[in-house]
């Protein structure tokens, strides 16, 4: 099998939800899942995997090596069952597209995370979630090669380490994620609603069902109103969605805050604050601007390219935030993104 294809422009910033990123010294297209591992194994020095760039953060100066853009496509039932399917989904479709395809079926696990950008191959990354689902709860196996060993493997769940925006493929290159299997039950219905905020909307108690469509619009209704769903016109979704993901603190650390904050407490005794709170509170309103950057006028997580602006400068928006939140709470924000040639 023959490596990738040559892609028309170098620049990154054309691969990007920002629209931010430098040049690429070699950027290749890998529309067939052989050819992913041909230009991973064959590649002269630094590779980076890129599939919808919706979770990157290029630096300005772009990247000193080979970018793969995975452009493979595919869904098919690898087992049917009376009450579930396995679902094997190529790593470089649309994530949309597959929830859209399973809800159409009438397979249940995914609808809630509807309108999610990017790739099914990258959901794994970072155990994407939304609406009380994340993937954690419907993979049954990541097909991934592996850098160091050289071979492909089928990594079972307990392997994969998933945790909140976490898994063992994030901030790893180990392992370039090929294809993914989901377990979807065979149901007209969603999952139990489980996101508070979600069964307002559909006007149903959290731990009710309702049809999968219906889930599905609710759910991408929602997002529009928030600048969660990509819209070329809106530079509100010129984004990676959440830039910053929600800080979790010990119980003993969360008593000695003193916050009057909502927040969610974890199985293991952890505290989970919302980010944007934080934020608002700590002075940064929606819209808030730096150079050509600014916080999304829909979302207080979303840090926005406004047409001009650079990866410096959202940067450094970034930073004046992460900054005021530690000064006015003593909280640490952290990154969601993966962030490449350049550091926060
Ligand atoms: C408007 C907007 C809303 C969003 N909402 C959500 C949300 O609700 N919940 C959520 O969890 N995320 C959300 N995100 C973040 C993002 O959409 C997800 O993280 C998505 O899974 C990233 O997919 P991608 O194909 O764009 O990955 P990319 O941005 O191309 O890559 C992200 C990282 O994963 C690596 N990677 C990608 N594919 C592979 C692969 N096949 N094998 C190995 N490594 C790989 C890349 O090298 C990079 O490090 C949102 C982003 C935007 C712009």
């Amino acid at each position: 099998m023959s490596d990738a294809t040559a892609a028309p422009q170098t620049d990154l910033s054309a691969y990007t939800t920002l629209r931010l990123g430098g040049p690429a010294s070699i950027l290749t297209v890998a529309t067939e899942t052989q050819q992913i591992v041909a230009t991973v194994r064959n590649a002269p020095g630094d590779v980076l995997i890129l599939a919808g760039g919706s979770n990157v953060v290029i630096g300005d100066d772009g990247f000193d090596g080979t970018v793969v853009l995975l452009r493979t496509r595919g869904i098919r039932v690898v087992e049917s069952h009376e009450e579930s399917v396995v679902v094997r989904v190529a790593a470089g479709e649309p994530w949309d597209d597959f929830v859209a395809y399973a809800v159409d079926q009438g397979f249940s696990g995914v609808e809630c995370l509807s309108g999610i950008p990017g790739s099914a191959g990258a959901t794994p990354i970072q155990n994407v979630g939304a609406y009380g689902q994340e993937v954690a709860h419907t993979i049954v196996a990541v097909h991934a090669y592996d850098r160091r060993t050289g071979t492909i493997r089928v990594m079972p769940p307990a392997e994969c380490g998933f945790a909140y925006r976490a898994s063992v493929f994030k901030h790893n290159d180990r392992y370039v994620v090929l294809e993914v299997d989901f377990r979807l039950a065979r149901s007209s219905e969603s999952a139990p609603i489980r996101y508070a905020e979600l069964a307002r909307n559909l006007g149903v108690e959290a731990g009710d069902r309702v049809a999968l469509q219906q889930a599905r619009d609710t759910v991408l209704k929602l997002r529009e109103q928030k600048g969660m769903v990509l819209d070329p016109a809106d530079r509100d979704t010129w984004s990676v969605g959440s830039f910053f993901t929600n800080p979790v603190v010990s119980a003993a650390e969360w008593t000695g805050l003193g916050l009057d904050a909502p927040h969610w407490p974890g199985d293991d005794g952890s505290v989970k604050i919302p980010a944007a709170w934080l934020i608002e509170r700590a002075g940064f309103a929606k819209g808030f601007a730096g150079d050509g950057v600014a916080i999304s006028s829909k979302h207080t997580l979303a840090l926005t390219n406004r047409g001009t602006g650079t990866t410096g400068a959202l940067l450094d928006l970034a930073r004046t935030v992460r900054d005021g939140v530690r000064e006015k709470f003593g909280v640490e924000l952290h990154p969601e993104p993966v962030l490449i040639g350049c550091t926060f």
